[in-house]
């Protein structure tokens, strides 16, 4: 891990109802919760100004929201809902560290404590968008539309869209393509579970079932990360022959090294010779995402 700065809250104090024993429920006991948040902290140490950092008092309240809050079954609930407020609550927060302690639960034998600890991060992805039926643009909006709306997701760049001609054998129409930028607290295996979603949503009203489809979602970067496994392969292993997927990423993300691949996308795109059959059919001038570009 980069070294960065960080604020630390630490041995906050409350009263709760979480545990996995009836007695936990009703009785409740107490529990400790360190907080690490990594921040980098130079415009506020030359500033010296409190908008510039984040402040502990406001740490300290939403924790205390959560564990004082509806009681759950397990700290790691209760450690992931604190890491999820603090990281949607403080945009400046890179990353966070939860620890919650249980100093005395109610179970036979001689220890000190339990706890967990669980860090997570704000993540960088890159998503692909196609569409070859209907009222492609319209799937494509809604799919933003969705995506933007799914809890931890925002989406924060979009390219402009291009029309492709299908790829592979099959006989079908045009494609509609575009990339964008999103930033999440999902783990990539969420992160996929809520693409899956919004495909299986808009795909509802499909009617042949191996033909086109209103909606193709895939992930094609996540931060840097080299994931293999049995149902997700990031990045996305067609990236570097696919003019479709390459010209828009190329608009949004031209700098984006993609890892294993260890280059840039500017460069492969110009290694890919392909570039005829992928024209833009609309320009992104800014305006408005997800009325996507009103004319
Ligand atoms: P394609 O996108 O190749 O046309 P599908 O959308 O039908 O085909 O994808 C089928 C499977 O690809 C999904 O069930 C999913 O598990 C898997 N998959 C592997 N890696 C990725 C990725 N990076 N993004 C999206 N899906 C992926
Ligand atoms: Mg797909």
């Amino acid at each position: 891990m980069t070294e960065i700065d960080k604020i630390t809250v630490s041995r906050m104090q409350f009263y709760g109802y979480h545990g996995a024993l009836p007695e936990e429920n009703k009785l409740g006991q107490r529990f400790f919760v360190d907080v690490d948040l990594s921040v980098d902290l130079y415009r506020a140490a030359t500033s010296d100004q409190l908008d510039q950092t984040i402040n502990y008092a406001e740490v300290y309240r939403l924790a205390q929201k959560i564990v004082e809050g509806p009681s759950c079954v397990l700290i790691e609930t209760v450690a992931e809902r604190i890491a999820e407020s603090l990281l949607s609550a403080f945009q400046i927060a890179e990353s966070c560290r939860v620890k919650v302690v249980k100093p005395d639960p109610p179970i036979a034998g001689h220890y000190d404590s339990v706890s967990i600890e669980i860090i997570r991060k704000r993540s960088i992805a890159y998503l692909g968008l196609g569409s070859n039926m209907g009222d492609r643009a319209g799937f494509l909006q809604q799919a933003l539309r969705e995506l933007d709306n799914t809890k931890n997701v925002s989406v924060t760049r979009c390219s402009s869209i291009y029309e492709t001609d299908p790829y592979g054998p099959v006989r079908q129409n045009d494609f509609l393509n575009m990339a964008v930028q999103i930033e999440t607290l999902l783990p990539p295996a969420a992160l996929l579970e809520a693409t899956q979603r919004i495909e299986a949503d808009l795909q509802r009203t499909r009617e042949i079932h191996w033909g086109p489809r209103t909606i193709d979602l895939d992930i094609l970067v996540y931060n840097q990360d080299n994931i293999n496994v049995e149902k997700l392969s990031i990045p996305h292993p067609e990236i570097a022959r696919r003019a479709f997927v390459l010209k828009p990423l190329l608009e949004i993300a031209p700098h984006l090294v993609v890892p294993g691949i260890n280059r840039p996308v500017t460069e492969l795109w110009q290694n890919l010779n392909e570039e005829e059959g992928v024209r833009l059919w609309k320009r992104n001038d800014g305006a408005g995402e997800f009325g996507l570009f009103e004319n």
